[in-house]
């Protein structure tokens, strides 16, 4: 049997193969605490819950355009001046199956084989597949030891004759950082003058916390005509806690949207009416579940950040946004893949290795869970790896005793 060259190099997702083993322990009855998710725990707006049951007994579902129902594209156009202070039409948006999909057809649709992207690391782990899907090439630029924010001149080094594109998620996935408007001016500045294209993923920008908001790149742009560089990626699986939905969208000028529209029609044809109904809603709803959501992350921040600054030797940057942060773990073990399946398999906890972000040594932890699982996962992780903490700990009914070292 033969498998591409592309296929055999894409990697299983890391917290894919994580919720796996975790589901095979808790079939055996563990009591495995789950600190790898990526998706908030909370109900689905109401408003899209009723419109998409609505759409559905209607039982006329057919395809739609392309780039997504007028209703749907109308409510992304308010969406955006309302949270960007920024007009676009509907010739700059199109509507795909979640950010992950907008952000693979942006890439068919600007790279050529060879071209390069740069990524900033921490990143989110699908970027660097996504960009190779297309015979792209990933071009990592890491920050400072001990700093999850690269340095601008880091980033103008690596960039070259090849360099198509830099992507920036901020509020970022694994590390909570927000990028500085002072950062955000720079790169938009700097993409603008070479022509690069500036994709930013703010796919949780608006959960954000002490007061912060996101820095939008469009203050900060020169170019407003039909050739703008900037690209802005969003969707409702964070914010609205509608991860199964699998609604994205894409804002870019009416050039690269024309043609996305061409690659998605060869692609996926368009996204279900019925998820499309629902996002609308979402967007046109009563907002009030984006602050509940974004007041519970803040608060589990608060308590897990307690809990971790209690860590000895752990060392933890305060997540500003998102529902995970990023601790260095190297004072107990550098290899983080080690690490994680050792936490796994001792303490029954599921954490996702800091390596498959680019950032060996830590893991990332969620607080989307309850703060009950976050100070139990917590517990579980100091139990197995400080020496100095009590030796027994309860897992499940089962008491158990730390003879490693
Ligand atoms: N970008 C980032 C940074 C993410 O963390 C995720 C989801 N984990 C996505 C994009 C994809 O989101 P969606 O569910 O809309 O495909």
């Amino acid at each position: 049997m033969s498998i591409s060259q592309i296929a055999r190099d894409i990697k299983e997702s890391p917290t894919l193969a994580m919720n796996e083993a975790a589901r095979l322990l808790r079939e055996k009855g563990e009591a495995v605490i789950h600190l790898g998710a990526g998706e908030p725990k909370t109900k689905v707006p109401i408003d899209a819950v009723l419109d998409s049951a609505a759409k559905l007994t209607t039982a006329e579902i057919r395809y739609t355009p392309t780039e997504g129902i007028p209703s749907l594209i109308k409510a992304v156009i308010r969406y955006t001046e309302e949270n960007y202070n920024k007009i676009v039409g509907p010739k700059n948006i199109i509507v795909s199956n979640g950010a992950k999909h907008s952000l693979y057809n942006i890439m068919l649709t600007i790279l050529n084989p060879q071209d390069e992207v740069i990524i900033l690391a921490p990143y989110w782990v699908s970027y660097p597949d996504i960009v190779k899907m297309v015979h792209g090439v990933p071009i990592i630029v890491k920050p400072e030891d001990g700093r999850f924010h690269p340095r601008m001149e880091d980033i103008v080094e690596k960039v070259g004759s090849y360099t198509k594109a830099i992507i920036v998620n901020s509020p970022n996935n694994p590390s909570g950082v927000v990028y500085s408007a002072d950062f955000i001016r720079e790169i938009v500045e700097f993409c603008e003058k070479k022509g690069i294209y500036l994709i930013m993923d703010d796919i949780y920008h608006r959960l954000i916390f002490d007061g912060k908001t996101a820095p939008s790149c469009y203050d900060y742009s020169k170019d407003d005509s039909d050739s703008s560089h900037l690209i802005v990626i969003n969707g409702v699986s964070k914010l609205y806690a509608m991860t199964g939905f699998r609604v994205g969208w894409t804002i870019a000028n009416e050039k690269i949207i024309k043609a996305m529209i061409n690659v998605q029609g060869q692609n996926s044809t368009c996204v279900s009416v019925v998820l499309q109904t629902a996002a609308a809603a979402a967007l046109n709803g009563i907002q009030s579940c984006v602050e509940n959501l974004r007041l519970t992350l803040e608060n589990n921040r608060n308590v897990i950040m307690t809990e971790l600054n209690a860590f000895t030797g752990v060392k933890t940057i305060k997540p500003e946004g998102t529902f995970y942060c990023l601790p260095d773990f190297r004072a107990y073990e550098k290899n983080s893949t080690k690490l994680a399946n050792f936490l796994l398999e001792k303490a029954m906890v599921v954490t996702v290795p800091g390596g498959e972000f680019g950032m060996e040594g830590h893991l990332r932890l969620s607080f989307c869970g309850t703060i009950k699982d976050i100070m139990t996962g917590v517990a579980r992780i100091k139990w197995a790896l400080d020496p100095e903490s009590p030796n027994e700990i309860y897992i499940g009914d089962r008491k158990l005793r730390r003879d490693w070292k």
